[in-house]
């Protein structure tokens, strides 16, 4: 009876702290609001915009079918939209496929910052889906239509255009600015933002942080939040495609083995989707769960403050569904199956493809070995679908920087209405080529999205507001002053 009694006390004490803990987070001061006519000032960003849009760089993972010229032209109107950049800045040699322009800092002894992007596009798909053509570059009813307004010309566009009034009012950063943009990020960035990478190691250079594209300010994306949120990417995940093989005899099909390699393969695809990898809670989820904690209700700030007795129901309710599944395991998509190339043959090998994200603090080594372990229960092999094409998970990168600071700082300048949280972002950017170069990673576009949005990027109509990159050009500007 005395042990039920203690157990009891415990748990009362144990739950009384939790709330304690849940109490203590002070609530966040209410939103504020941007003042339009701080906009104003922005005018005509959204029309160079336009004019970069409306060349077609789509690069393609066979160099021979893009179009080159289009890449040199997108060169050509960079410096003629943007002279005073051309003019006044360094521009270092850095391939075909990339630019970089370097803006000496006043003081040397302070490291410099990077600020990325890239100016290569992906297809624009059925065109037939699209309300305007894909590279018509149009400005109307408020917004800027085509492949590449969200993703990601508008950063590219507006890093200039910020650069470019400041060199137009004297302004000298304090720091050196590195204008960095690629032209082949959606096809790896190997000649690139690699190639700016390669440049800069060369020369020694260690930047104190970088900004590329990832995260943005989401609306309307998390329910119980109070206000819109500013998801700065700090981590981002592994990947790596791995083939799932299986070898049979070839011949007729009307007297087949059991299992035929197709049926091995097959088996080994059901069972790595069975057997996910283990939830695990990273650094920056439960930093991105402390930081959230003043814009959610107490029940929520429960949970988001108390992991060490609430983490496995966090892991649960993430798995639930597949954008905060992404958050807390190493993913596994299988995405592409081939076996025999007719009806009635057996196929003599059968493969599929499963598109593997790996997760930080875990890696592609480990990765392997638990689909390898599984693919041989099943009678099949696991091995890299490409050699050499595996992404390590970058290191989370801190929030206790200047650079999240200056980031935070500009956000609350920009976008009044939301908070900032850090968070990890489950695709891959072209960061992954700076890693060593600099000692931290941001990711962040800073326009407002709402799900309705997103949906453009990758997809038919891809468009944003023209009072999205006006706050993106705001956002530059308040920045580079700030360095
Ligand atoms: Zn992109």
């Amino acid at each position: 009876m005395i042990f039920a009694y203690i157990a009891l006390g415990a748990l009362a004490a144990l739950l009384a702290l939790m709330a304690a803990r849940a109490a203590s987070t002070r609530k966040a001061p209410p939103p504020g609001t941007l003042d339009p006519a701080r906009l104003q000032a922005f005018a005509g960003v959204e029309d160079k915009l336009s004019a970069l849009i409306r060349v077609p760089t789509v690069s393609r993972f066979d160099p021979s079918e893009e179009d080159g010229e289009a890449f040199e032209r997108l060169r050509r109107e960079t410096l003629r939209l943007f002279p005073l950049v051309g003019e006044r800045l360094l521009k270092p040699d850095v391939g075909d496929r990339a630019m970089l322009f370097e803006w000496p800092g006043s003081d040397a002894s302070l490291a410099p910052v990077i600020l990325t992007a890239h100016f290569d596009v992906v297809p624009p798909g059925d065109e037939s889906l699209w309300r305007r053509s894909p590279f018509s570059g149009a400005v109307v009813d408020g917004y800027v239509h085509g492949r590449g307004a969200q993703d990601v010309k508008i950063m590219m566009a507006c890093a200039l255009e910020a650069t470019e009034r400041l060199l137009s009012d004297g302004f000298v950063p304090k720091r050196t600015v590195y204008l960095a943009f690629g032209g082949d990020e959606e096809t790896g960035g190997v000649r690139g933002a690699a190639s700016i990478a390669a440049l800069l190691a060369e020369r020694g250079v260690k930047a104190s942080f970088l900004l590329d594209e990832g995260g943005f300010v989401a609306s309307g994306m998390l329910s119980f939040a109070d206000r819109p949120l500013a998801l700065v990417g700090v981590a981002e995940k592994g990947y790596v495609d791995v083939a799932i093989g299986a070898k049979g005899k070839g011949g007729h099909a009307s007297m087949p083995p059991r299992h035929t390699a197709a049926g091995l393969v097959a088996k080994a695809v059901a069972m790595s989707e069975s057997n996910p990898f283990p939830a695990r809670i990273t650094a920056t989820l439960a930093r991105f769960l402390s930081d959230l904690s003043p814009y959610a209700p107490f029940g929520y700030r429960l949970l988001f403050r108390n992991l060490f007795v609430t983490g496995p129901l966090v892991k649960l309710a993430f798995s639930a569904s597949p954008t905060t599944n992404a958050l807390v395991r190493t993913t596994t998509a299988a995405t592409m199956l081939s076996g025999s190339d007719k009806e009635n043959v057996l196929p003599d090998k059968a493969r599929a493809i499963l598109n593997v994200r790996v997760l930080p603090g875990s890696d592609v080594a480990s990765a392997m070995a638990r689909l390898d372990a599984i693919a041989s229960k099943a009678g099949a092999t696991a091995e890299f679908a490409h050699h050499g094409h595996a992404v390590e998970p970058l290191p989370e990168s801190p929030v206790d920087h200047e650079g999240y600071r200056a980031l935070e700082a500009c956000i609350r300048e920009v976008f009044p209405e939301a908070g900032t949280v850090p968070f990890m972002f489950t695709a891959g950017t072209d960061t992954k080529h700076y890693v060593g170069l600099v000692e931290a990673m941001y990711r962040f576009e800073p326009i407002m999205q709402s799900p309705e949005d997103l949906a453009g990027v990758h997809g038919a109509d891809e468009r944003v507001s023209v009072e999205n990159v006006r706050r993106c050009c705001m956002f530059y500007e308040t920045l580079i002053r700030g360095l």
